[in-house]
């Protein structure tokens, strides 16, 4: 695949994560407070390309690294229309080899190829890490399987593959992706039953690793499936006629909506102090599979904690690239804190 195009400011750090078994640890009793029944360990992944995951590409292993790119300061105040990313440029500024790679996570579709705002799950795995089974490792092969969300005329919802009637990896405004060689390897296993606390399963992790890590700088990134219950979402509408003036704009305007199992969630969660890169701590998309459903994460529906489950495969970044962030000029700093 080739890996070209504008080359945003970036600032990287290197991370110095803790080990899978000692995240497993601390995340097994950080959730314990929060859910009936939790199991979390370390295991190899499966493959993830098949049901309930959908992920394109087989597992989360090799070369782990996050990047926040734009941020939801190009919204609004805003919107910035210039902000228009691709997904395969993103990942070559995130020094991912152009012969395999997998990028998932949550953002803001490309307004610009749709005609429409829209969330987006970026799920797509190029060169080697694209090509299956018996097949010759081919360095074109791209495979695109990420979906958007956007209002519908009647103020309601719809999801679909980007791939169906748009042949795009472009994205806008802003992304925060975990970048892999696309490989099975051991991972982060955790299962959730039943909700008992208030926080919702992505706080409740970085709940768990702040309690035990403090401020330093973890960042974790994956899929989760709710398997059963449903989820509160909300999806964008389509830009406003006049732009946004302040930030507190934004929650009015967003949609929200209690959307059922089951629902692949795409995620990138930090945890610590965001050295000064004004990183998005959390941020969730979830899609259904075969579409319908889909939108930003912000937990479980309260009427359906008790049946709520969750189920997750999540590995850890050895590497953070703050690309675009809002506010900076073109430059290249290269950080190593830790
Ligand atoms: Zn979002």
């Amino acid at each position: 695949m080739s890996l070209s195009g504008p080359q945003w400011p970036l600032e990287k750090l290197a991370l110095s994560p803790p080990t899978l078994d000692q995240l497993a640890l601390s995340i097994h009793d950080g959730l314990q407070s929060n859910f009936r029944s939790v199991t979390v360990e370390v295991a190899q992944s499966p493959d993830l390309r098949q049901p309930p995951f959908h992920l394109a590409a087989e597992g989360l292993s090799g070369n782990p690294r996050v990047a926040d790119v734009g941020g939801p300061l190009f919204l609004a105040p805003g919107p910035d229309f210039s902000k228009k990313y691709n997904l395969l440029s993103i990942a070559k500024q995130m020094e991912m080899p152009s012969d395999r790679g997998f990028i998932l996570g949550a953002g803001a579709g490309p307004f610009h190829i749709l005609g429409v705002n829209s969330e987006l799950m970026p799920n797509v795995s190029f060169g080697a890490a694209a090509c299956r089974g018996e097949e010759v490792a081919n360095e074109d092969k791209l495979s695109n399987q990420t979906y958007y969300a956007k209002i519908a005329e009647n103020d309601s919802y719809t999801c679909e593959e980007i791939n169906g009637s748009h042949q795009t990896t472009d994205f806008a405004l802003m992304a925060n992706l975990l970048g892999t060689d696309g490989l099975p390897g051991p991972l982060l296993h955790i299962k959730a039953k039943s909700r008992l606390g208030s926080l919702n399963f992505t706080e409740a992790i970085q709940h768990a690793l702040k309690a035990t890590y403090g401020k330093k700088l973890i960042s974790l990134g994956g899929v989760f499936v709710i398997r059963s219950g449903a989820a509160k979402m909300h999806v964008m509408p389509d830009f406003p006629p006049e732009p946004f003036a302040k930030r507190e704009d934004v929650a009015a305007w967003l949609k929200f909506f209690d959307m059922p199992a089951p629902l692949v969630c795409l995620t990138v969660i930090h945890s610590g102090d965001d050295h000064g890169l004004s990183l998005r701590m959390e941020h969730t998309h979830c899609f259904a599979p075969g579409g319908g459903r889909g939108g930003h994460y912000h937990g479980d529906a309260d009427d359906t904690k008790d049946d709520v489950e969750y189920e997750a495969w999540l590995n850890v970044a050895e590497v953070l690239y703050r690309i675009d962030r809002p506010g900076l000029v073109e430059v290249t700093v290269q950080y190593d804190f830790q």
